[in-house]
Protein backbone atom coordinates (compact mmCIF):
# COMPACT_ATOMS: atom_id res chain seq x y z
CA UNK A 1 0.00 0.00 0.00
CA UNK A 2 1.39 3.65 -0.54
CA UNK A 3 2.25 5.60 2.28
CA UNK A 4 1.82 9.71 1.53
CA UNK A 5 4.58 11.77 2.30
CA UNK A 6 2.91 13.35 5.03
CA UNK A 7 2.45 9.77 6.77
CA UNK A 8 6.20 9.46 5.96
CA UNK A 9 7.03 12.31 7.86
CA UNK A 10 5.38 11.80 11.16
CA UNK A 11 7.07 8.20 10.76
CA UNK A 12 10.35 10.19 10.67
CA UNK A 13 9.69 12.34 13.89
CA UNK A 14 8.48 9.34 15.51
CA UNK A 15 11.52 7.06 14.88
CA UNK A 16 13.74 9.45 15.81
CA UNK A 17 12.17 9.69 18.78
CA UNK A 18 12.61 6.43 19.42
CA UNK A 19 16.00 5.57 18.23
CA UNK A 20 17.43 8.94 18.94
CA UNK A 21 18.87 10.96 16.34
CA UNK A 22 22.43 9.63 15.90
CA UNK A 23 21.19 5.99 15.16
CA UNK A 24 18.26 7.24 12.92
CA UNK A 25 20.70 9.67 11.09
CA UNK A 26 23.03 6.80 11.00
CA UNK A 27 21.08 4.39 9.89
CA UNK A 28 17.18 5.02 9.07
CA UNK A 29 17.41 8.18 7.70
CA UNK A 30 18.10 7.03 3.86
CA UNK A 31 15.01 4.50 4.27
CA UNK A 32 12.41 6.33 1.64
CA UNK A 33 8.55 4.88 0.91
CA UNK A 34 9.13 2.51 -2.22
CA UNK A 35 7.37 4.32 -5.45
CA UNK A 36 6.90 0.59 -6.63
CA UNK A 37 3.70 -0.40 -4.78
CA UNK A 38 2.86 -3.73 -4.96
CA UNK A 39 -1.09 -3.18 -4.35
CA UNK A 40 -1.46 -5.42 -1.03
CA UNK A 41 -3.12 -3.73 1.59
CA UNK A 42 -1.40 -5.39 4.26
CA UNK A 43 2.02 -4.55 2.88
CA UNK A 44 4.17 -1.58 2.79
CA UNK A 45 7.27 -1.22 0.65
CA UNK A 46 10.18 0.59 2.21
CA UNK A 47 13.42 1.03 -0.20
CA UNK A 48 16.95 0.61 1.64
CA UNK A 49 20.22 1.57 0.07
CA UNK A 50 22.19 -1.52 -0.34
CA UNK A 51 22.34 -5.17 1.03
CA UNK A 52 24.31 -4.57 3.78
CA UNK A 53 21.38 -1.89 4.80
CA UNK A 54 18.84 -3.73 4.40
CA UNK A 55 20.40 -6.41 6.86
CA UNK A 56 21.19 -4.07 9.30
CA UNK A 57 18.18 -2.15 9.27
CA UNK A 58 16.26 -5.62 9.42
CA UNK A 59 18.40 -7.33 11.89
CA UNK A 60 17.81 -3.97 14.34
CA UNK A 61 14.94 -1.89 13.51
CA UNK A 62 12.79 -4.49 11.66
CA UNK A 63 10.26 -4.47 14.88
CA UNK A 64 10.49 -0.60 15.87
CA UNK A 65 9.38 0.11 11.88
CA UNK A 66 6.49 -1.97 11.81
CA UNK A 67 5.22 -0.58 14.89
CA UNK A 68 5.81 3.33 13.79
CA UNK A 69 4.25 1.83 9.93
CA UNK A 70 1.55 0.69 11.58
CA UNK A 71 1.16 3.75 13.69
CA UNK A 72 1.00 6.16 10.67
CA UNK A 73 -1.19 4.14 8.68
CA UNK A 74 -3.23 2.78 11.09
CA UNK A 75 -3.90 -1.11 10.69
CA UNK A 76 -1.30 -3.70 11.16
CA UNK A 77 1.07 -3.97 7.98
CA UNK A 78 4.05 -5.83 6.90
CA UNK A 79 6.83 -4.12 5.74
CA UNK A 80 9.21 -4.99 2.79
CA UNK A 81 12.53 -4.25 2.23
CA UNK A 82 13.50 -3.65 -1.25
CA UNK A 83 17.21 -2.52 -1.94
CA UNK A 84 17.44 0.49 -4.50
CA UNK A 85 20.86 1.84 -4.67
CA UNK A 86 21.46 5.22 -5.35
CA UNK A 87 23.52 4.80 -8.56
CA UNK A 88 25.23 1.80 -10.27
CA UNK A 89 28.56 2.04 -8.76
CA UNK A 90 26.83 1.87 -5.20
CA UNK A 91 26.02 -1.64 -6.15
CA UNK A 92 29.89 -2.62 -7.18
CA UNK A 93 30.23 -1.74 -3.16
CA UNK A 94 27.74 -3.78 -2.19
CA UNK A 95 29.40 -6.79 -4.65
CA UNK A 96 32.91 -5.89 -3.79
CA UNK A 97 32.23 -5.90 0.30
CA UNK A 98 31.26 -10.02 -0.66
CA UNK A 99 34.33 -11.11 -1.90
CA UNK A 100 36.93 -12.47 0.94
CA UNK A 101 39.35 -10.45 1.32
CA UNK A 102 37.79 -7.01 0.85
CA UNK A 103 37.79 -4.67 2.91
CA UNK A 104 34.51 -4.02 3.33
CA UNK A 105 33.21 -0.02 2.75
CA UNK A 106 29.20 -1.08 2.37
CA UNK A 107 28.66 1.09 5.59
CA UNK A 108 29.49 4.15 4.20
CA UNK A 109 26.42 5.14 1.71
CA UNK A 110 27.29 8.51 0.05
CA UNK A 111 25.03 9.67 2.28
CA UNK A 112 26.49 8.09 5.76
CA UNK A 113 30.09 9.00 4.73
CA UNK A 114 29.09 12.60 5.05
CA UNK A 115 27.51 11.54 8.37
CA UNK A 116 30.76 9.90 9.27
CA UNK A 117 32.64 13.00 8.14
CA UNK A 118 30.77 15.60 10.40
CA UNK A 119 29.73 13.29 13.09
CA UNK A 120 32.27 14.64 15.92
CA UNK A 121 31.70 12.19 17.84
CA UNK A 122 34.40 9.81 19.05
CA UNK A 123 34.20 6.22 18.29
CA UNK A 124 34.02 5.53 21.69
CA UNK A 125 31.03 7.10 22.45
CA UNK A 126 29.40 6.24 19.11
CA UNK A 127 29.20 2.55 20.45
CA UNK A 128 28.28 3.07 24.12
CA UNK A 129 25.94 5.21 22.90
CA UNK A 130 24.50 3.19 19.41
CA UNK A 131 23.94 -0.19 21.29
CA UNK A 132 21.74 0.47 24.02
CA UNK A 133 20.69 -2.50 26.06
CA UNK A 134 17.39 -3.23 25.53
CA UNK A 135 16.02 -3.15 28.95
CA UNK A 136 13.33 -6.24 28.86
CA UNK A 137 15.85 -8.47 28.02
CA UNK A 138 16.59 -9.40 31.74
CA UNK A 139 17.21 -12.60 33.33
CA UNK A 140 14.31 -12.69 35.41
CA UNK A 141 12.22 -12.38 31.75
CA UNK A 142 14.27 -15.42 30.77
CA UNK A 143 12.39 -18.21 30.23
CA UNK A 144 15.10 -21.34 31.20
CA UNK A 145 14.73 -24.68 29.74
CA UNK A 146 16.94 -27.50 29.24
CA UNK A 147 17.61 -26.43 25.59
CA UNK A 148 19.36 -23.07 26.96
CA UNK A 149 20.17 -24.76 30.35
CA UNK A 150 24.29 -24.35 30.12
CA UNK A 151 24.39 -21.28 28.40
CA UNK A 152 21.65 -19.90 30.96
CA UNK A 153 23.83 -21.32 34.16
CA UNK A 154 27.46 -19.99 32.20
CA UNK A 155 25.26 -16.17 32.07
CA UNK A 156 24.53 -15.80 35.55
CA UNK A 157 27.87 -17.47 37.03
CA UNK A 158 29.63 -14.88 34.85
CA UNK A 159 26.90 -12.27 35.74
CA UNK A 160 27.27 -12.57 39.43
CA UNK A 161 31.25 -12.86 40.31
CA UNK A 162 33.64 -10.30 38.90
CA UNK A 163 35.92 -13.24 38.77
CA UNK A 164 37.19 -15.18 35.55
CA UNK A 165 35.12 -18.58 35.34
CA UNK A 166 35.13 -18.84 31.82
CA UNK A 167 36.45 -16.64 29.33
CA UNK A 168 35.28 -16.19 26.38
CA UNK A 169 31.55 -17.54 27.03
CA UNK A 170 30.69 -18.55 23.36
CA UNK A 171 26.80 -19.01 22.95
CA UNK A 172 25.42 -20.20 19.63
CA UNK A 173 22.85 -21.16 18.09
CA UNK A 174 20.03 -20.55 15.19
CA UNK A 175 18.75 -17.04 15.08
CA UNK A 176 15.84 -16.02 17.40
CA UNK A 177 16.60 -18.46 20.20
CA UNK A 178 17.66 -15.37 22.96
CA UNK A 179 21.33 -15.33 22.46
CA UNK A 180 21.41 -11.60 22.55
CA UNK A 181 18.74 -11.43 25.44
CA UNK A 182 21.21 -13.73 27.35
CA UNK A 183 24.16 -11.53 26.65
CA UNK A 184 21.86 -8.37 27.66
CA UNK A 185 20.87 -9.99 30.96
CA UNK A 186 24.60 -10.30 31.64
CA UNK A 187 24.79 -6.80 30.78
CA UNK A 188 22.24 -5.81 32.63
CA UNK A 189 23.17 -7.62 36.09
CA UNK A 190 26.80 -6.81 36.03
CA UNK A 191 25.89 -2.95 35.80
CA UNK A 192 23.51 -3.47 38.70
CA UNK A 193 26.02 -5.16 40.80
CA UNK A 194 29.31 -3.14 39.66
CA UNK A 195 28.09 0.41 38.41
CA UNK A 196 31.94 1.30 37.46
CA UNK A 197 32.24 -1.59 35.44
CA UNK A 198 32.63 -0.53 31.45
CA UNK A 199 30.24 -2.99 29.94
CA UNK A 200 30.82 -2.66 26.65
CA UNK A 201 28.28 -5.02 23.63
CA UNK A 202 28.52 -4.33 20.49
CA UNK A 203 27.07 -5.97 17.24
CA UNK A 204 29.61 -7.93 15.00
CA UNK A 205 28.44 -5.62 12.33
CA UNK A 206 29.12 -2.59 14.33
CA UNK A 207 32.42 -3.92 15.43
CA UNK A 208 33.52 -4.36 11.62
CA UNK A 209 31.60 -0.73 10.83
CA UNK A 210 33.91 0.88 13.29
CA UNK A 211 36.69 -1.01 12.12
CA UNK A 212 36.33 0.36 8.70
CA UNK A 213 35.49 3.77 9.43
CA UNK A 214 38.55 4.36 12.03
CA UNK A 215 41.13 2.97 9.32
CA UNK A 216 39.36 5.18 6.89
CA UNK A 217 39.71 7.97 9.32
CA UNK A 218 43.38 7.31 10.33
CA UNK A 219 42.17 6.63 13.94
CA UNK A 220 42.85 3.33 14.30
CA UNK A 221 44.44 3.91 17.58
CA UNK A 222 41.72 4.95 18.84
CA UNK A 223 39.84 2.11 18.12
CA UNK A 224 42.18 -0.50 19.60
CA UNK A 225 41.87 1.87 22.55
CA UNK A 226 38.35 1.66 23.03
CA UNK A 227 38.19 -1.91 23.26
CA UNK A 228 41.07 -2.05 24.99
CA UNK A 229 39.79 0.20 28.03
CA UNK A 230 36.95 -2.32 28.66
CA UNK A 231 35.76 -4.87 31.69
CA UNK A 232 33.59 -6.65 30.15
CA UNK A 233 33.57 -7.00 25.95
CA UNK A 234 30.68 -8.74 24.58
CA UNK A 235 29.93 -8.98 20.73
CA UNK A 236 27.22 -10.12 19.52
CA UNK A 237 26.86 -12.53 16.39
CA UNK A 238 30.48 -13.26 15.36
CA UNK A 239 29.94 -15.06 12.61
CA UNK A 240 29.81 -12.19 10.45
CA UNK A 241 33.31 -11.28 11.27
CA UNK A 242 34.37 -14.66 9.68
CA UNK A 243 35.53 -13.53 6.29
CA UNK A 244 36.59 -10.24 6.63
CA UNK A 245 40.30 -10.57 7.06
CA UNK A 246 41.37 -7.37 7.87
CA UNK A 247 38.53 -7.15 10.72
CA UNK A 248 39.35 -10.21 11.74
CA UNK A 249 42.47 -9.70 12.59
CA UNK A 250 41.78 -6.63 14.70
CA UNK A 251 39.34 -8.95 16.55
CA UNK A 252 41.97 -11.31 17.20
CA UNK A 253 44.13 -8.77 18.54
CA UNK A 254 41.72 -6.98 20.95
CA UNK A 255 40.61 -10.34 21.68
CA UNK A 256 43.85 -11.56 22.92
CA UNK A 257 45.17 -8.32 24.64
CA UNK A 258 41.70 -8.39 26.20
CA UNK A 259 42.82 -11.84 27.70
CA UNK A 260 46.01 -11.31 28.69
CA UNK A 261 44.54 -8.27 30.59
CA UNK A 262 42.14 -10.86 32.14
CA UNK A 263 39.35 -8.50 31.04
CA UNK A 264 35.39 -10.88 30.35
CA UNK A 265 34.52 -11.62 26.86
CA UNK A 266 31.09 -12.80 25.77
CA UNK A 267 30.40 -13.45 22.47
CA UNK A 268 27.70 -15.41 20.46
CA UNK A 269 27.39 -16.68 16.72
CA UNK A 270 24.96 -18.44 15.25
CA UNK A 271 27.23 -21.55 15.24
CA UNK A 272 29.78 -23.21 16.79
CA UNK A 273 33.83 -21.92 16.45
CA UNK A 274 34.83 -24.96 14.97
CA UNK A 275 31.65 -24.34 12.72
CA UNK A 276 32.88 -21.05 11.21
CA UNK A 277 34.86 -21.83 7.73
CA UNK A 278 36.03 -18.54 7.10
CA UNK A 279 38.03 -18.28 10.24
CA UNK A 280 41.83 -18.70 10.41
CA UNK A 281 42.74 -21.64 12.88
CA UNK A 282 44.26 -19.63 15.70
CA UNK A 283 41.19 -17.22 16.28
CA UNK A 284 38.49 -20.71 16.24
CA UNK A 285 40.77 -22.29 18.80
CA UNK A 286 40.98 -18.96 20.62
CA UNK A 287 37.20 -18.27 20.32
CA UNK A 288 36.67 -22.11 21.36
CA UNK A 289 38.77 -21.93 24.64
CA UNK A 290 36.48 -20.77 27.12
CA UNK A 291 33.26 -22.27 27.98
CA UNK A 292 31.30 -23.45 24.51
CA UNK A 293 26.86 -23.49 24.86
CA UNK A 294 24.52 -24.28 22.53
CA UNK A 295 20.79 -23.04 22.50
CA UNK A 296 18.38 -24.50 20.69
CA UNK A 297 14.80 -24.35 20.40
CA UNK A 298 12.80 -24.66 23.75
CA UNK A 299 10.34 -27.93 23.72
CA UNK A 300 6.80 -27.39 23.49
CA UNK A 301 5.73 -26.39 27.62
CA UNK A 302 8.89 -24.12 27.24
CA UNK A 303 7.17 -22.33 24.02
CA UNK A 304 3.85 -22.06 25.76
CA UNK A 305 5.14 -20.58 28.97
CA UNK A 306 7.15 -17.91 26.93
CA UNK A 307 3.94 -17.08 25.29
CA UNK A 308 2.27 -16.38 28.54
CA UNK A 309 5.32 -14.27 29.61
CA UNK A 310 5.47 -11.91 26.83
CA UNK A 311 1.52 -11.59 26.94
CA UNK A 312 1.87 -10.41 30.61
CA UNK A 313 4.21 -7.79 29.66
CA UNK A 314 2.16 -6.86 26.49
CA UNK A 315 -1.14 -6.52 28.85
CA UNK A 316 -2.33 -8.97 26.28
CA UNK A 317 -4.94 -11.55 27.53
CA UNK A 318 -4.06 -14.94 25.96
CA UNK A 319 -5.84 -18.07 26.42
CA UNK A 320 -4.01 -21.42 27.29
CA UNK A 321 -5.64 -23.04 23.76
CA UNK A 322 -4.37 -20.13 22.02
CA UNK A 323 -0.62 -19.79 23.13
CA UNK A 324 -0.83 -23.92 23.02
CA UNK A 325 -1.85 -22.96 19.20
CA UNK A 326 1.21 -21.22 18.74
CA UNK A 327 3.53 -23.24 20.27
CA UNK A 328 2.40 -25.79 18.55
CA UNK A 329 2.29 -24.42 15.19
CA UNK A 330 5.23 -21.94 15.07
CA UNK A 331 8.46 -23.71 15.79
CA UNK A 332 11.12 -21.69 13.94
CA UNK A 333 12.11 -19.59 16.67
CA UNK A 334 11.05 -17.79 19.57
CA UNK A 335 11.43 -14.53 17.73
CA UNK A 336 8.59 -15.67 15.27
CA UNK A 337 6.46 -16.93 17.92
CA UNK A 338 6.70 -13.54 19.42
CA UNK A 339 6.54 -11.46 16.23
CA UNK A 340 2.66 -13.51 16.32
CA UNK A 341 2.15 -12.67 19.26
CA UNK A 342 3.02 -8.67 18.77
CA UNK A 343 0.48 -9.33 15.79
CA UNK A 344 -2.08 -10.51 17.65
CA UNK A 345 -1.94 -8.13 20.43
CA UNK A 346 -2.30 -5.26 17.93
CA UNK A 347 -5.20 -6.68 15.85
CA UNK A 348 -7.14 -7.36 19.66
CA UNK A 349 -6.43 -3.54 20.19
CA UNK A 350 -7.69 -2.61 17.03
CA UNK A 351 -10.70 -4.72 17.20
CA UNK A 352 -11.34 -4.28 20.87
CA UNK A 353 -11.87 -7.88 21.29
CA UNK A 354 -9.64 -11.12 22.17
CA UNK A 355 -8.46 -13.38 19.95
CA UNK A 356 -9.82 -16.68 19.06
CA UNK A 357 -7.70 -19.51 17.75
CA UNK A 358 -9.49 -19.34 14.28
CA UNK A 359 -8.92 -15.40 14.13
CA UNK A 360 -5.16 -15.86 14.78
CA UNK A 361 -5.31 -19.00 12.69
CA UNK A 362 -6.55 -16.54 9.48
CA UNK A 363 -4.25 -13.55 11.40
CA UNK A 364 -0.98 -15.56 10.90
CA UNK A 365 -1.79 -17.49 7.43
CA UNK A 366 1.67 -16.49 6.17
CA UNK A 367 3.73 -18.25 9.65
CA UNK A 368 1.81 -20.55 10.28
CA UNK A 369 1.76 -22.21 6.01
CA UNK A 370 5.61 -22.54 6.12
CA UNK A 371 5.09 -25.11 9.02
CA UNK A 372 1.58 -26.59 8.38
CA UNK A 373 2.91 -28.51 5.26
CA UNK A 374 3.33 -31.69 5.44
CA UNK A 375 6.48 -32.84 4.00
CA UNK A 376 8.58 -36.41 4.94
CA UNK A 377 11.88 -36.18 4.98
CA UNK A 378 11.93 -39.54 2.39
CA UNK A 379 9.65 -37.50 0.18
CA UNK A 380 12.56 -34.41 -0.10
CA UNK A 381 14.74 -37.12 -0.54
CA UNK A 382 12.77 -38.54 -3.30
CA UNK A 383 11.55 -35.52 -4.98
CA UNK A 384 15.19 -33.91 -5.08
CA UNK A 385 17.08 -37.05 -6.32
CA UNK A 386 14.25 -37.56 -9.40
CA UNK A 387 14.86 -33.74 -10.12
CA UNK A 388 18.56 -34.28 -10.31
CA UNK A 389 18.37 -37.68 -11.56
CA UNK A 390 20.44 -39.21 -9.23
CA UNK A 391 19.16 -42.55 -7.08
CA UNK A 392 17.48 -42.21 -3.89
CA UNK A 393 20.63 -44.27 -1.90
CA UNK A 394 22.72 -41.23 -2.86
CA UNK A 395 21.16 -39.70 -0.16
CA UNK A 396 22.28 -41.99 2.22
CA UNK A 397 25.58 -42.52 0.90
CA UNK A 398 28.96 -41.47 1.59
CA UNK A 399 30.00 -40.66 -2.22
CA UNK A 400 31.02 -37.50 -2.24
CA UNK A 401 31.53 -36.42 -5.72
CA UNK A 402 30.02 -32.73 -6.55
CA UNK A 403 27.16 -33.96 -8.68
CA UNK A 404 25.34 -36.31 -5.50
CA UNK A 405 26.96 -33.95 -2.98
CA UNK A 406 24.60 -30.61 -4.19
CA UNK A 407 21.28 -32.17 -4.30
CA UNK A 408 22.30 -34.12 -1.13
CA UNK A 409 22.39 -30.76 0.36
CA UNK A 410 19.92 -29.32 -1.50
CA UNK A 411 18.06 -31.40 0.13
CA UNK A 412 18.92 -31.48 3.61
CA UNK A 413 18.32 -27.59 3.43
CA UNK A 414 14.67 -28.57 2.11
CA UNK A 415 14.28 -31.15 5.02
CA UNK A 416 15.65 -28.05 7.20
CA UNK A 417 13.41 -25.71 5.60
CA UNK A 418 10.07 -27.74 4.88
CA UNK A 419 9.82 -29.50 7.96
CA UNK A 420 10.02 -28.97 11.44
CA UNK A 421 13.06 -31.93 12.08
CA UNK A 422 16.35 -31.52 13.78
CA UNK A 423 19.63 -30.89 12.67
CA UNK A 424 20.09 -34.03 14.23
CA UNK A 425 17.38 -36.20 13.22
CA UNK A 426 17.82 -34.83 9.57
CA UNK A 427 21.44 -36.02 10.01
CA UNK A 428 20.26 -39.33 11.26
CA UNK A 429 18.04 -39.73 7.38
CA UNK A 430 21.00 -38.90 5.61
CA UNK A 431 22.92 -42.30 6.20
CA UNK A 432 23.47 -41.18 9.51
CA UNK A 433 25.71 -37.79 9.04
CA UNK A 434 26.36 -35.57 11.77
CA UNK A 435 23.90 -32.69 12.81
CA UNK A 436 27.21 -30.13 11.76
CA UNK A 437 26.93 -31.72 8.47
CA UNK A 438 23.29 -30.79 7.89
CA UNK A 439 24.30 -27.51 9.66
CA UNK A 440 26.87 -27.09 6.87
CA UNK A 441 24.68 -28.23 3.80
CA UNK A 442 21.82 -25.53 4.84
CA UNK A 443 24.76 -22.53 5.34
CA UNK A 444 26.04 -23.39 2.03
CA UNK A 445 22.51 -23.86 0.33
CA UNK A 446 21.22 -20.48 1.49
CA UNK A 447 24.94 -19.06 0.13
CA UNK A 448 24.16 -20.46 -3.05
CA UNK A 449 20.38 -19.48 -3.29
CA UNK A 450 21.97 -15.52 -3.10
CA UNK A 451 24.97 -16.20 -5.37
CA UNK A 452 23.67 -18.47 -7.85
CA UNK A 453 20.43 -17.56 -9.75
CA UNK A 454 20.10 -21.32 -11.26
CA UNK A 455 19.94 -22.94 -7.86
CA UNK A 456 17.77 -20.89 -6.39
CA UNK A 457 15.34 -21.54 -9.73
CA UNK A 458 15.73 -25.12 -8.35
CA UNK A 459 15.59 -24.56 -4.83
CA UNK A 460 12.12 -22.54 -5.73
CA UNK A 461 10.92 -24.99 -8.06
CA UNK A 462 11.36 -27.73 -5.47
CA UNK A 463 9.47 -26.13 -3.00
CA UNK A 464 6.73 -25.75 -4.50
CA UNK A 465 6.39 -29.02 -5.70
CA UNK A 466 6.81 -30.47 -2.51
CA UNK A 467 4.88 -28.30 -0.67
CA UNK A 468 1.73 -28.62 -3.50
CA UNK A 469 2.18 -32.65 -3.48
P1 LIG B 1 18.97 -14.31 18.98
O1 LIG B 1 19.91 -13.26 19.46
O2 LIG B 1 19.37 -15.70 19.39
O3 LIG B 1 18.67 -14.23 17.52
P2 LIG B 1 17.12 -12.94 20.69
O4 LIG B 1 17.89 -12.94 21.94
O5 LIG B 1 17.04 -11.67 19.93
O6 LIG B 1 17.60 -14.10 19.71
O7 LIG B 1 15.66 -13.47 21.01
C1 LIG B 1 14.56 -13.24 20.17
C2 LIG B 1 13.36 -12.94 21.00
O8 LIG B 1 12.93 -14.11 21.66
C3 LIG B 1 13.65 -11.90 22.05
O9 LIG B 1 12.56 -11.02 22.14
C4 LIG B 1 13.78 -12.72 23.32
O10 LIG B 1 13.32 -12.00 24.45
C5 LIG B 1 12.89 -13.89 23.06
N1 LIG B 1 13.34 -15.12 23.72
C6 LIG B 1 14.13 -16.08 23.21
N2 LIG B 1 14.31 -17.08 24.09
C7 LIG B 1 13.60 -16.75 25.19
C8 LIG B 1 13.36 -17.40 26.45
N3 LIG B 1 13.88 -18.60 26.75
N4 LIG B 1 12.57 -16.77 27.34
C9 LIG B 1 12.01 -15.57 27.03
N5 LIG B 1 12.19 -14.93 25.87
C10 LIG B 1 12.97 -15.51 24.95
MG1 LIG C 1 20.79 -11.76 18.36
Amino acid sequence: MQVTEQQWLSLKEWLKGRVGESDYNAWLSHLKPDHDDDGSEHTVRVAVASKFMREWVVRHYSEILREGITKIVQRPVDVDYVIRSASDSMGEVTRAGKQKGAVQPTAATPTQAAQAAAAPSPIIEGLYKGNTLDPRYTFENFVESSSTRLAYAAAQRIAETDDLVYNPLFIHGGVGLGKTHLMHAIAHHILENWPNRRVLYVSSEKFVYQFIRSLKDHNTLDFKETFRSVDVLMIDDVQFIAGKDASQEEFFHTFNALVDMRKQIILTADRSPHEMDDLTDRLRSRLGSGLTAAIHLPDLETRIAIMHKKAEALNMELSDKLAYFLGENITTNIRELEGALNRLAAHATLIQQDITVDLAQDLLRDLLGRVNRVVTLDEVQKKVAEFYQIKIADMHSSRRSRNIARPRQVAMYLCKSLTVKSFPEIGRAFGGRDHTTVMHAVNKVEELIEKDPSIAEDVRLLEKTLSSA
